[in-house]
């Protein structure tokens, strides 16, 4: 038994027998949880609360992977072959090929790696504890044995802990125990010696919590804990492949069979039509095979899905699988929550109704500053429906005469303000704005009790609470209850849909009566009111339970029925900065947007048509209750027109994707609770927020926004669409040299050798694996595209190469760099005497001949490189030398021209000549010529499509 197994048996052992209060005090110093030099002194004792992973890779078995890929293995055949064969200069030179092809692919993935280590520190959990006293966020990795845990739905417990509170605790142990179903905890102590699964005043680290709350003290950390010891058995960390890796792989594949077919085929027409010997044929044909081969796509796309994440993280988006950036790509729906993503999450009450008296609240955010007034109903006279009476924030607060004299309504307030677990608190030295801690809708709630003068810190004080049945948004409500002068009374509030339903009583005129079916058609009517302003409302009810009863024995059923109702609390969320905007640009790239939210439909709608999510005058309005009801082609049909989910439990937002994704949609779907998850993992995209989403929801989702923003999902969507761009025009460019470099072989057979080989095989491997590399890797970092938003989704099916980039690659840049190759071989001939003397086969004429084609297809892949940087645009447009890694690579690219004409040691091994100064001038020029034609071609693309877009528009 090693040291660490040892200390788990001892801490844990019996913890589950003792009663919650002795587990307190025996494993935690007590309810104020440790000092912070306690617990710095047991994370030293303990060490770091980490599962240690399993040895990844070896850096040396990585490298040695690129040496021994399919392709590297050509290589190294095709190079020992020539070395038999006694060509030692093109053997080595295929070595050396092959041996900076694997460094640079190394380096590569090294970078990929290290940006994706990167975002796995990004992504690391937090754990709420006492410390000192206080509630604290702590790193998971920091917590120790004897720390005192709070967890609420939806947290992903850090450690194992021993419950000694719980309210309504649910939890999902099937990491643990492979059983999905939600297992009920409680702190109550448990006698006999059960499997850990089975112990239910134990929660386990690794598991998630499902619903409720409550705390625990932490027994066991880190490697000790009963996940570490199962993690220490089964770690499996291989992923699968991505469709895009699958895609490049076949893409290789077919590149790879297509280069050996064409060396074959040289070698047989070399042979039998110009006759060629078998061994100078032979080497012909190795030439091609490597020139064809696509060596460094694949750590190429690799290293540009890696920058493109590392530039979502600056643009709040984390993505936790490279190959998630290519799918946002194509997505073609998002499926968005409302509260927080659209909206601010920055609640402020702005309008509050007891029956039959409505009233307005000045003031907006959380400094308790503004009116309270009576006023009149919404969509009467002149009322704008803002309350914004006192919206300066500086109005003397006398609301609190109105809620002392209105009694109905200085009872809804303190409901409200204790049916609460958040806290407002001004402005810290550095703060300019009252922070809330909790959740925004209460805190708000707690701001119009204390414009009415109410002071919340007293009321808890005067109403101390005994008991919580926490807030979820399937029952949408929440109740707490409290102990007032020898009664108990639970105060609830929740949906205007979901609260009254339990009423059966009314206050009115300071009256308590039955609740009659005309009092309830007036509540509708008032939130109805409210909802049509995207107001999001709140009814409070109040009722006296059992106060003999044990509090840890009320249950759910039992409380929140037969309540008296007292009021509607209405607040304004408003939307998001720069959301219309996002929005916007959603409908010009033709991505739908769907509201799924738990909020009312008015409110949701109302809300909807203010940022311009819908449109028309046809929306419909979908509630969950109907979704329930609906047939699958119904929810089909409804899919195709503009519509909202509103009142939906988290749980329909999988059949919306489901239906949509049968549909062919490729959906992005936002959400925060644990009951997301299962949408988040259904859904091509599942998008968590980092700031209110729970660590379920984080797990299941393949990328966070760390800003909770939605324009942060178009800008990611953005970056998607661009990283494939990028690797089509990367595909584009290496696809064009080849072309080029396969002409001049053509000619030379189709001449039957008439025209000697104005391309040796060495001088087609310096483009191929020399000069071409840095520009082509500039490529694959290329920003974006302006216009990358205003084109439809990819669909999935589109194939990276197809006929554009065929077309493109062979038929345009290809076709043009061949000419004006063959050109440049040409034009050294004429020079010296051509027709009248032959072609030069050999010696000082030939090797400038030979220069010359290699230096034009050079030259031209300068053009080239600078024209596959934009699609549609014009270069001047966006910046001739703005990609400054092009840049890089076009000067390297020359001096390496230079280095192989002027070099003796480099001529000998490349047969190059000194190109003469009026070479240089005649190059230059040849991108300039490829730039101009290629401008010419794009406007031309550029008139068509607006031809096409103008009588559609
Ligand atoms: P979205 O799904 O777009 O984020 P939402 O925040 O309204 O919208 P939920 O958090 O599921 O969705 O809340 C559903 C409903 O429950 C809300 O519309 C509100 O009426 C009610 N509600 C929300 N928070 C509370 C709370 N703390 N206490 C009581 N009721 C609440």
């Amino acid at each position: 038994m090693d040291a660490s197994t040892r200390s788990r048996t001892s801490t844990v052992e019996g913890v589950h027998r003792l009663t919650a209060d002795a587990a307190l005090r025996t494993f935690g110093p007590g309810e104020e949880g440790l000092t912070s030099s306690q617990a710095a002194e047991l994370l030293a004792r303990h060490g770091p609360n980490l599962i240690r992973e399993q040895a990844r890779r070896p850096m040396v078995l990585v490298f040695a992977a690129e040496f021994t890929s399919p392709m590297a293995l050509l290589l190294w055949a095709g190079g020992l072959v020539a070395l038999v064969a006694g060509i030692v200069e093109l053997g080595i030179a295929i070595f050396v090929v092959n041996v900076v092809n694997g460094v640079f692919g190394f380096w590569q993935e090294y970078r990929a790696e290290r940006a994706t280590e990167e975002l796995k520190k990004m992504l690391s959990t937090h754990a709420t504890v006492v410390r000192d006293g206080e509630l604290q966020e702590v790193p998971t990795q920091d917590l120790v044995p004897g720390d005192l845990l709070a967890i609420a739905e939806g947290d992903r417990i850090g450690a194992d802990a021993r419950l000694v509170e719980a309210s309504e605790l649910q939890v999902d142990q099937s990491t643990l125990s492979g059983e999905s179903r939600p297992v009920h905890k409680n702190a109550g102590p448990i006698a006999e010696d059960l499997p850990a699964a089975q112990l239910h005043n134990m929660v386990f680290a690794g598991t998630s919590v499902i619903n409720g709350d409550g705390r625990a003290v932490v027994t066991a950390t880190g490697m000790d804990t009963e996940f570490g010891r199962i993690a220490d058995l089964t770690q499996s960390v291989r992923e699968e492949p991505s469709p895009l890796q699958k895609e490049l792989g076949r893409l290789t594949r077919q590149l790879s069979v297509l280069a050996l077919g064409l060396g074959a085929l040289f070698v047989v027409v070399a042979v039998l039509f110009v006759g060629e010997p078998w061994a100078q044929a032979f080497v012909f044909g190795l030439g091609m095979v490597v020139a064809f081969i696509p060596e460094g796509l694949l750590p190429t796309v690799t290293l540009s899905l890696a920058m493109a994440v590392q530039r979502m993280v600056r643009r709040n988006a984390l993505v936790k699988k490279l190959s998630s950036v290519e799918t946002l790509g194509c997505t073609t729906v998002i499926c968005s929550d409302k509260t927080g993503t659209l909206t601010q999450n920055e609640m402020t009450v702005t309008r509050l109704w007891v029956p039959g008296v409505w009233y307005t609240v000045g003031g907006r955010g959380y400094a308790p500053v503004g009116e309270i007034r009576r006023a009149e109903p919404p969509g009467t006279g002149d009322d704008t429906g803002t309350g914004d009476s006192a919206s300066n924030g500086d109005a003397v607060p006398d609301g609190a005469v109105a809620a002392t004299t209105d009694p109905a309504l200085r009872t809804l307030l303190e409901v409200a303000g204790l049916c609460n677990n958040s806290m407002v608190r001004p402005p810290g030295p550095d703060e300019s704005r009252w922070v809330v801690h909790g959740d925004p809708t209460e805190a708000c709630l707690l701001v119009v009790a204390a414009k009415a003068g109410l002071d919340p810190t007293a009321l808890r004080h005067d109403h101390p609470r005994v008991r919580e049945l926490p807030f979820d948004s399937r029952r949408k409500r929440m109740t707490t209850i409290h102990q007032v002068d020898g009664r108990r009374l639970a105060y609830v509030k929740g949906a205007p849909q979901s609260v009254p339903p339990l009423c059966s009583w009314i206050v009115r005129d300071g009256i308590r009566r039955e609740l009659t079916e005309a009092d309830r058609a007036e509540i509708t009517a008032a939130n109805d009111g409210f909802a049509r302003l995207g107001l999001r409302v709140l009814a409070v009810a109040v009722r006296t339970v059992d106060a003999a009863a044990d509090p840890a024995g009320y249950t759910i059923d039992d409380v929140e029925r037969e309540l008296t109702f007292l009021g509607l609390v209405a607040m304004e969320d408003p939307p998001r900065e720069g959301i219309a905007e996002a929005v916007a640009t959603c409908h010009r790239a033709r991505i739908r947007i769907i509201m799924i939210t738990g909020d009312y439909g008015l409110t949701a709608e109302s809300i909807a048509r203010s940022i311009g999510i819908v449109r028309g005058d046809e929306v419909r309005v979908v509630s969950g209750t109907e979704l329930a009801e609906m047939s699958d082609e119904d929810l089909v049909a409804a899919l195709r027109g503009e519509l909202i989910f509103a009142r939906v439990a988290p749980e329909q937002k999988y059949r919306v994707v489901a239906t949509l994704q049968s549909m062919g949609e490729i959906v992005a779907v936002t959400g925060d609770g644990v009951n997301d998850a299962p949408a988040l993992k259904k859904a091509d995209i599942g998008i968590a927020m980092g700031r209110t989403g729970t660590d379920v929801s984080k797990e299941a989702a393949d990328m966070i926004l760390t800003d909770d923003h939605f324009a942060s999902i178009v800008k990611a969507i953005d970056e998607g669409r661009g990283v494939y761009d990028n690797i089509r025009k990367f595909l584009t460019y290496i696809l064009t040299s080849n072309m080029a470099e396969a002409a001049p072989s053509a000619v030379f057979l189709m001449s039957r050798g008439l025209v000697p080989l104005p391309l040796t095989v060495m001088q087609i491997l310096t483009i191929d694996l020399g000069t071409d590399l840095l520009p082509a890797l500039g490529l694959g970092t290329e920003r974006p595209e302006s216009d990358v938003m205003d084109r439809p989704p990819r669909p999935r099916t589109q194939r990276l190469m197809d006929r554009r980039v065929l077309g493109l690659a062979f038929g345009w840049y290809g076709l043009l760099e061949a000419v004006f190759a063959l050109v440049g071989y040409l034009l050294v001939n004429v020079v010296n005497g051509w027709p009248a003397v032959p072609f030069a086969a050999e010696g000082e004429l030939y090797a400038r001949a030979t220069t010359m084609t290699l230096a034009a297809i050079i030259f031209c892949q300068i053009g080239a490189v600078l024209g596959c940087r934009t699609t549609h645009a014009s270069l001047w447009v966006i910046g001739i030398f703005s990609n400054r890694r092009i840049v890089l690579g076009i000067v390297v690219e020359i001096l390496l021209l230079a280095a192989l004409s002027y070099v003796p040691l480099l001529q000998d091994v490349f047969g190059t000549a000194p190109l003469l100064p009026a070479d240089w001038a005649a190059l230059a020029v040849l991108p300039v010529v490829m730039v101009l034609l290629d401008e010419l071609r794009r406007w031309i693309v550029r008139r068509r499509l607006d031809a096409r877009a103008t009588p559609a528009a």
